[in-house]
């Protein structure tokens, strides 16, 4: 009798093991893909992405094999921390130097250029293409 009873208790213990196992929430994007989705956990850090941006031509001119630009100055909060991949733009290395050695605020006005905006769709887009 006290042998069985210890039996179903260890069975019911199992079960509730089991149960616990199954209600554990899935993290919204597998690990593997190194993106992370949730904000506030620090900046995004997307090497892929970086690769994406970098086959783009500069914003300002069209020339391609441009370098990759991290668009500090748009958030002013952060200042002092790396602002995230995700918000990444293609400048040739001639605008990616004016960019650094102007107010970038005047340098983006300038040449009519929304480089948030740009930085947000591009990064939706590359996105869109892993969970489409
Ligand atoms: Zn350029
Ligand atoms: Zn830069």
């Amino acid at each position: 009798m006290k042998r069985n009873l210890s039996n179903l208790n260890s069975q019911h213990t199992a079960a509730l093991r089991r149960a616990a196992k199954k209600a554990r929430p899935k993290p919204l994007v597998p690990k593997a893909l190194g993106v992370r989705l949730d904000e506030g956990k620090g900046p995004v850090r997307d090497g892929a992405h970086m690769s994406r941006v970098a086959g783009q031509r500069c914003l300002v001119c069209n020339m391609p094999h441009p370098q990759v630009h991290h668009i500090r100055e748009c958030f002013p909060r952060t200042m002092g921390v790396k602002v995230g991949d995700d918000k990444t733009v293609p400048l040739c290395v001639t605008h990616h130097a004016e960019l650094h050695m102007t107010n970038n605020a005047a340098f983006w006005t300038r040449y009519g250029v929304d480089a948030v905006r740009w930085a947000d769709n591009f990064y939706r887009e590359t996105l869109s293409r892993r969970h489409p």
